[in-house]
């Protein structure tokens, strides 16, 4: 799944693609994928994208000051540019086409197709986006702010790092590396932060982000990547590699759909966390 630093990348490289180009035709080949009704998709016929942002896991691609087109990729949506006379596939949910014969087009390969496309007036008239948390990397996001975030809070790290509503953009793959890179359990009660833990976490929450921003644009250049890089990663999908800084193997956790990964000498105490560990849901 996509999250916050390859959406940043993805932004800065969809952008000069598709801005400017004339809209003669947008429409819906799946079946719930548009989550809104008014204004229709008929409004960005003969219009133009002038600008692409990203909020969270959110694409905002913006025709006017009062119409945006949202989109939230899921676990496997990817645009990709073809030209017109393609045919759709299966995997294809969203046709964008331009003038000049090309297609942008929103496809989700696999059986469980999540992607969801909001046509609104104003970006917050998608509830996700009204109520994300914090971009990690404004200056909004500062250890005090961080710090009233976790003060009382009963909620693991990794939830708590992965929850929308407190921080926007990060997902399981990043709570990972970032929990790595502080030090810190993904199942500690941040409720139980010290002061130098909870700076040690935001300065993790800047670093990996910033980097990783850096690392994908270094590789994708401006190509629309369909596959996240993620081969630089510490300990995302490394279960029994040593670890980078003690050479202790990485650990895994499964629970649900869920796999976090961990380094059991740096973030555990020495000892491994048990599959069946109780993850507190809210
Ligand atoms: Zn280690």
């Amino acid at each position: 799944m996509p999250e916050l630093p390859d959406l940043e990348v993805l932004t800065e490289v969809l952008a000069p693609k598709i801005a400017g180009r004339e809209i003669i035709a947008a429409r819906a080949l799946r079946p719930g994928i548009l989550k809104t009704v008014t204004p229709s998709f008929d409004a960005l016929i003969n219009a133009r994208f002038t600008a692409i942002a990203r909020r969270g896991k959110h694409l905002i691609l913006t025709v006017r000051p009062d119409l945006h087109l949202v989109v939230h990729l899921m676990r496997a949506g990817r645009f990709v540019i073809c030209r017109s006379n393609t045919r759709p596939t299966k995997a294809t949910g969203l046709v964008i086409s331009f003038a000049d014969g090309e297609d942008l087009r929103l496809i989700e390969n696999g059986p469980i197709k999540l992607a969801r496309v909001y046509v609104v007036a104003d970006p917050m008239d998608v509830s996700d986006i009204a109520h994300a948390g914090p971009e990690p990397l404004s200056p909004q996001f500062t250890v005090a702010a961080l710090t009233a975030m976790v003060h009382g809070r009963r909620r693991q790290a990794k939830k708590l790092l992965t929850d929308q509503r407190m921080i926007a953009g990060i997902g399981s793959a990043y709570a990972d590396e970032i929990l790595f890179a502080a030090k810190i359990s993904p199942i500690r009660y941040v409720n139980t932060l010290t002061d130098a833990e909870i700076a040690r976490l935001h300065a993790a929450i800047v670093s990996v982000l910033a980097t990783a921003i850096r690392e994908i644009r270094a590789r994708v250049g401006d190509s629309l990547f369909t596959d996240e890089v993620r081969d630089f990663l510490k300990v995302y999908n490394r279960t029994g590699e040593p670890c980078p800084v003690c050479g202790t193997p990485i650990a895994e956790i499964r629970y649900a759909q869920t796999r976090t990964y961990y380094c059991p000498q740096c973030q555990s105490g020495g000892k491994t966390i048990p599959d069946r560990q109780r993850w507190i849901t809210r």
